[in-house]
């Protein structure tokens, strides 16, 4: 198979324009042989989490491990339930697998894609200890409603931030709204490392001391075993990569956000839906996903002129096999059954060029015009 023209992410560009100072910061990992929990880590937890508007950063080894920490913070396990979105990605729903507690599922908001807060009364029951919501694709989920639900009920609000790194609700960051922000560093988001990392961001000293505790097998100190804890330790050398790149974000995101505009401008009248952007909301565009009738035919057009395109996500968490034993089946989630059949993402990166921002435009007016003549 040849390479895409223009990839649905391209991660070459942004590593070559930073080589020199990728290459440095791993040369000075490497002589200085800390490789875990070093000086590293503690810079880039400090700056990341200052970013977020937030006094503390706990490093992780995944986005996975840091919803799965936050969720053990709180000593959430078996019989506690934890109301989520089916619209995400998998580790979402995953994490709240592995501590033991059993996902529940809302609808989605039909034009944000993002969690229906308007159902978190009737998914609520006696055993409800959290809401997870997820700024999906960058836009922040609408979190006033959602932590004013929590705590009429005291439950712990914990955000999945792992697509919206920089996203403001009301003018503040993500990841500074729950008691626990949970972020991905994976490489293809708005930030990432070059391997697995996470972090997650919150004000509350407690939490953010116990967070370290159970990321480092439950110890503070050497052997001195408090609790079961885990290996999600983020390494020196990711966090030395992450500190590199830190700086960059804000621009980064801006670029995504010009793009978007570009997009939006040529595109709003020939897909179905373009992303929607709250007033309250800024959206730093992880991924741009529009609505298309004919999806899978519009997306083997684009890929025979070199485009590449995804669907995030194709089946909706509730129907995947892994999660049957919840006993969801279709048409319980009407909204994120629907979209899931309409939704597909576009080429979005910072480096996108011009040339090839008109290429992707021109590519999807010919082939949303004529995929029905075309099938
Ligand atoms: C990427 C992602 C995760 C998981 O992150 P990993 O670092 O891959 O473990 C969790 N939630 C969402 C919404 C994501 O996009």
């Amino acid at each position: 198979m040849h390479a895409l023209k223009i990839p649905l992410v391209d991660l070459r560009t942004q590593y070559l324009a930073l080589k020199p100072e990728i290459m440095n910061a791993i040369e000075g990992v490497l002589d200085g042989m800390q490789l875990f929990l070093g000086p590293e880590l503690h810079k880039f937890e400090h700056s990341f989490a200052t970013y977020c508007e937030c006094l503390y950063g706990v490093g992780t080894s995944s986005g996975t491990d840091a919803l799965a920490l936050a969720l053990r913070a709180y000593d959430i396990g078996p019989g506690d339930e934890v109301i989520t979105v089916s619209n995400t990605f998998i580790a979402t729903v995953e994490a709240i697998a592995l501590v033991g507690a059993t996902p529940v599922f809302v609808d989605i908001d039909p034009e944000t894609y993002l969690m229906q807060w308007q159902q978190l009364e009737q998914a609520c029951t006696s055993r409800t200890k959290a809401i997870l919501p997820v700024h999906l694709y960058g836009h922040p989920a609408e979190m006033e409603p959602i932590l004013d639900f929590a705590r009429s009920r005291d439950l712990y609000v914990i955000e999945d931030a792992s697509q919206a790194h920089g996203a403001t609700y009301q003018g503040r960051r993500v990841g500074s709204f729950g008691a626990i922000g949970c972020f991905s560093l994976y490489y293809s988001k708005n930030l990432g490392a070059l391997g697995e990392a996470g972090i997650c961001t919150t004000s509350d000293p407690v939490l953010s001391e116990k967070m370290r505790m159970i990321r480092d097998h439950g110890s503070r100190v050497r052997y001195c075993h408090e609790v079961m804890g885990v290996n999600a330790r983020l390494d020196e050398i990711q966090a030395a990569l992450l500190q590199v790149k830190l700086p960059h974000l804000a621009g980064w995101n801006a670029a995504r956000q010009s793009h978007a505009a570009f997009y939006n401008e040529h595109l709003l009248d020939v897909v179905e839906a373009v992303p929607v952007v709250r007033s309250w909301a800024s959206h730093v565009y992880c991924y741009y996903v529009v609505q298309i009738a004919q999806r899978d035919q519009f997306r083997s057009a684009l890929e025979r002129e070199g485009i590449g395109t995804n669907v995030h996500y194709p089946t909706p968490i509730h129907l995947q096999p892994a999660c049957a034993k919840y006993g969801y089946t279709p048409d319980m989630l009407p909204v994120t059954e629907a979209v899931a059949e309409r939704i597909v993402s576009l080429p979005m990166y910072p480096e996108l060029t011009p040339e090839q921002l008109q290429c992707v435009v021109d590519a999807v007016k010919k082939h949303v015009v004529g995929e029905v003549s075309a099938v």
